[in-house]
Order: C-alpha cells, then structure tokens, then sequence
C-alpha cells in the first residue's frame, strides 16, 4: 500500500522535471540560430532548393564572389535537380537537410520525422557521397519529437538569427539592408532558392560585397559551429 501512495506523487513530480526542463534543452542547447564567437565570420545559408533557374544564379555569384554557401535542400528537389545537388558539392558548398517535403514537422510523430530524414538523405545520397550533419525544419517548427528524431540521427538542428524574407520577393536592395542591419560575428543568415523569380541572387553578390567591406569573413555554417568550439569560455550555443 505504502509503494502505490508514493507511486502517484513521483509520477507527477517525474512529468512536471520533463515538461519544465525540455523547452530550455530544445532552445539553449539542441538548436544553434546564432554562434557565439569573436571572429567576424558570418554565414550564408540557402533553402529549399534545388531550383532549376534560381540555384544556377545563386550558384555564379557565389563562384564569382568566391564565397562557400551552408544550402538546406529539399529531397523531392534533389530528386527533380540531382545535377544541381552535385553542382553545389563540386563547388565546395556544404549540403544539409531541410526535410524531403516543405512540410510542418510538427504535424508529425518521431518515426514520420525519422523517415523524413532518411529519404532526405536517400535522395542526396543517390548522386554524392555526402552524408549531411545539419538539419533545418522546414518553417524553422520544431516539437520534442523533431529534436529527438533529428538528435538521434546525429543531427545539429540549426535556424538562423538573421532573416530578410527573400521568399516574400522584396525588392533587393530590401533583403541587401536588413542582413547589414542584423548580422553580427556568429550569424547565421537565411535566404532561399527554392522558387523563381527570386530578388535574392541580386542581393547576394551586394551582400557579400559589403559584409567583407565590413571587414566580415563567408563561411560554411560547420566552419562557424568550429569557431565556436575553439572558444568555449565566450558561450555556448
Ligand atoms: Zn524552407
């Protein structure tokens, strides 16, 4: 009798830790929108692609400027464009995962986030060798069962901490303004290539220009999760 009237109360004590802890694991550990860092080092990443007039675009300003791009593709989109996949490794661009469809993960339980992720990853391993490490969420919505799901796949769930909404198809010199104004040492800026017409090729080639004018350095999202790391005692992420 004594062990069934303790049961109840460590039940609920046990339900009450997961619920209060979790959401501060899911944002202050699991999820990297911005890297704390010192360096001026920013980085580029694009989503939803491949597109077949967009991603070539994206592709020669980012040959031409010199600069290595994070790209968050879409597998039903590899599948269409796997040359393009391939375009992207050939150029030094790393290549992580945005799902297989543009799809709310939260909608889903873990096994259907899971199979998400292994088509995904079927889909860029068809054409590469490349086995992705990072993963955005479409729509940057993520639950427990996406943390979990993208975790227990070896997965770094990264978002971005600055965003000009290139999809909305502002005009360019619109997307060019708000990354000067929001990036800073560690940032992580998102822009797309999943649609045509796109300002977003336009504002590239500006917003390089003038980030290293401002004396910033392009890197992969990986090289800036690296930097990071070499300096843990300025925070984690
Ligand atoms: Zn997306």
């Amino acid at each position: 009798m004594k062990t069934r009237r303790l049961l109840l109360p460590v039940l609920v004590f046990m339900v009450a830790a997961a619920v209060g802890t979790r959401p501060e694991l899911w944002r202050d550990e699991q999820v990297v929108s911005h890297v704390s860092t010192a360096v001026r080092a920013v980085a580029l990443t694009i989503d939803d692609g491949p597109h077949y007039k967009t991603t070539p675009e994206v592709l020669a300003v980012l040959k031409e400027k010199g600069v290595r791009a994070t790209f968050f593709v879409l597998g039903e989109n590899v599948d269409r464009r796997p040359e393009l996949l391939a375009r992207e490794v050939a150029d030094g661009h790393e290549i992580a995962v945005h799902g297989y469809h543009h799809i709310s993960l939260t909608r889903q339980d873990k096994a259907a986030v899971a199979a998400e992720l292994e088509r995904a990853e079927q889909a860029i391993g068809r054409g590469t060798a490349v086995k992705p490490r990072l993963f955005r969420p479409p729509g940057g919505h993520y639950n427990a069962a996406v943390v979990a799901a993208a975790r227990e796949r070896g997965y770094t769930m990264v978002l971005w901490d600055v965003d000009p909404h290139d999809w909305a198809r502002p005009p360019a010199e619109d997307v060019v303004k708000t990354v000067l104004r929001q990036a800073t040492p560690g940032s992580i800026v998102l822009l797309h290539d999943g649609q045509y017409p796109l300002p977003t090729p336009r504002a590239l080639a500006i917003i390089i220009d003038r980030l290293r004018a401002e004396g910033y350095e392009l890197v992969t999202v990986s090289e800036l999760l690296r930097l990071n790391e070499r300096r843990p005692a300025l925070g984690g992420f």
